[in-house]
């Protein structure tokens, strides 16, 4: 369906693009700008940029940009229609009616839908009598009613079909549940069965509160005792945290969050007012769960039983290291020039041997709960205490020089230079060894395990010639040089970078349109960032009027030199098929007094005439 271009201004005025993208990004405000960490690739100095007063958005660090629709297109993985649905939405503005505007549509609004319905299915079983057995686990579990509903827990019934009868009556085709996970294709026949039978079902959400996808956990001795839905459309495993969209507001404005393994220690930590609590859905966390997390807050604390912490926390470490431009780096303590905001701090909290925050919340309380939060320490320091100790618990000179090494290896990966010199005193003080000695150990390694930055992808706007960029610009910023210059402006000569030309083209059709309403207009998502980046830089302050007449010349100059071109060569290939010197065209006379710079270019002429004559007789075999 192709949307009216009032309908679209209408939504893109009524959409707060800081609004939106502060959903996803951390911004902050720099001048009449907001600025941010990119969203799109990894960076540790905010370049990524939103314009509230053009509604846009540019990354300086990939070039990446747009408009709102881009932003959603993007950050969701979205088609224009379905942006321009979830925006419209989103603003309360009515949509004509959209029967039949499948086309362009990826069907993951489908699936969206899908898992909707099947999460209000779930969550209604829970509170019928089928869900009797749900209940008394929630209760026994001490997870109240209201928090229950507050996660929205569902159940799903036993029997092998209850989704699917349900569904059935939705007219929702077994494939698009099977495409959700929701239901497994039968093997030696067709059809398909639940997935989830029996089983406490917590609706996984993404940042926008839509579920993706379920985890499902058993009663009794069912195997396995947690069950998730698979990797889908909707959901890649270790991209999302469990509760991220309720646990948002608290996150950023407490500047912390709390990261937990388990859904029931979510829901407890929830339970008891710790609301800024996400839970990392699985064993691992990933760097990618940390930059999420990164975009709202600098701290985030998780939990380990004192017995295992050492161990944990340095298997946790491990897992965060991360390659860099200067070698393998942890992620939680890459810092940037950003007021001091780029660093995440991950901190670990002890919980006394046998507790997961669920059990010491329930046995020993919330305030109990907050003072270990408060004594937690960095988990870097927990991995330096396990790189201290000798495994065979050996304290000799051989054993000290090896705790040595295996020291200077980790503060070689410490990107953070305030972090590497608070490790390596404490680690020095720990060794009795000069903190000087160790330093310079661990910058060695550090620049033996130095990789070659990767080759940076040229972001769409780095090659744009200038005098073609400026000429853009000037044309989405002033009615005047429209209306001077497009005329003049041919089919390719004048600019040779495609993306540029697609604004002109778009510019050529829509010649009174804004220049942030062309956006949709372009087909390319290099085009839409190359418009983005001339829109983020103010650019009105321009004299309009000198560059416009400077130009109207280049371009007239250009539009004789094309015409000369022209004609010249209809003169070698009438030559080449006549052999016989035809007499000066007329035009070409006229031309050579328009200009001396014509002139210059019929000596060009001649040379290729020559070469023309030349080649002509394999051209004229063909
Ligand atoms: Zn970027």
């Amino acid at each position: 369906m192709q949307y009216s271009q009032t309908l679209l201004d209408d939504i893109r005025a009524a959409v707060d693009i800081v609004d939106l993208v502060s959903r996803f990004v951390n911004l902050r405000k720099a001048g009449s700008h907001w600025k941010g960490l990119c969203p799109f690739h990894a960076e540790k100095t905010p370049s990524f940029t939103v314009n509230p007063q053009k509604g846009i958005f540019h990354c300086f660090g990939c070039g990446v940009g747009g408009d709102a629709f881009g932003f959603v297109m993007r950050q969701d993985r979205l088609s224009f229609p379905e942006a321009v649905r979830a925006l419209a939405k989103s603003v309360g503005i009515a949509l004509p009616d959209e029967r039949g505007a499948q086309s362009g549509d990826s069907g993951r609004e489908e699936l969206l839908r899908v898992m909707d319905l099947a999460g209000r299915f779930y969550a209604d079983t829970l509170w019928k009598p089928a869900g009797e057995r749900a209940r008394a686990y929630l209760e026994q579990r001490g997870i109240d009613t209201g928090i229950a509903r507050h996660f929205a827990l569902g159940y799903a019934p036993e029997g092998w079909e209850s989704l699917l009868t349900f569904m059935k009556a939705e007219k929702v085709p077994e494939e698009a549940l099977i495409a959700t996970g929701l239901a497994v294709a039968r093997e030696n026949r067709a059809g398909a069965y639940d997935r989830f039978r029996g089983r406490l079902l917590f609706p996984i959400r993404d940042l926008q509160g839509r579920v993706v996808a379920f985890g499902g956990r058993g009663f009794g001795d069912e195997q396995p005792k947690y069950l998730n839905s698979p990797e889908t459309p909707l959901y890649t495993k270790g991209n999302l945290l469990y509760a991220a969209d309720l646990a948002r507001p608290t996150i950023q404005s407490e500047n912390r969050a709390l990261l937990v393994e388990g859904y029931v220690d979510c829901i407890m930590a929830h339970q008891h007012g710790f609301t800024g609590t996400v839970a990392a859905l699985g064993t691992a966390f990933t760097p990618a769960q940390l930059a999420l997390l990164r975009r709202y807050c600098d701290e985030v604390v998780t939990f380990f039983d004192a017995d295992a912490a050492g161990q944990k926390a340095a298997a946790r470490a491990e897992e965060l290291l991360e390659p860099t431009g200067r070698g393998m780096a942890w992620a939680v303590n890459r810092s940037g020039a950003f007021e001091g905001a780029g660093a995440l701090r991950v901190k670990v909290a002890l919980l006394p041997a046998g507790h997961d925050p669920d059990t010491f919340l329930r046995a020993i309380g919330r305030e109990a709960f907050t003072e270990r939060i408060a004594a937690a320490r960095s988990i870097l320091t927990y991995a330096l205490d396990r790189a201290l100790a000798d495994p065979d618990g050996a304290t000799g000179l051989r054993a000290r020089t090896t705790a040595f090494a295996r020291v200077a290896l980790l503060l070689a990966k410490v990107a953070d230079g305030d972090e590497a010199a608070a490790l390596s005193r404490e680690a020095a003080a720990k060794l009795r060894m000069d903190p000087t000695q160790l330093w310079i150990e661990a910058q060695r390694l550090q620049s033996s395990l130095r990789t070659p930055p990767a080759q940076s992808q040229p972001s769409p706007a780095a090659s744009m010639p200038s005098v073609e960029r400026d000429l853009v610009a000037l044309l989405l910023y002033s009615a005047e040089a429209r209306g001077a210059l497009l005329g003049l402006l041919g089919e390719s000569d004048e600019l040779g970078h495609a993306s540029l030309r697609a604004i002109v083209d778009a510019l050529k059709h829509r010649p009174d349109a804004s220049a942030e309403s062309l956006m949709p207009d372009l087909a390319t998502d290099d085009a839409r960032s190359v418009l983005s980046s001339l829109l983020v830089e103010d650019r009105e302050s321009v004299d309009a009027r000198v560059s416009i007449g400077q130009f109207q010349r280049r371009l007239e100059r250009s539009q004789r030199l094309r015409r000369a071109r022209e004609v010249s060569q209809a003169i070698a290939e009438t030559q080449a098929k006549t052999g016989v010197a035809a007499p000066m065209h007329a035009e070409l006379r006229t031309l050579h007094k328009e200009s001396a710079v014509v002139y210059e270019i019929t000596g060009g002429v001649a040379q290729s005439l020559e070469h023309g004559t030349s080649t002509s007789p394999r051209s004229s075999d063909e």
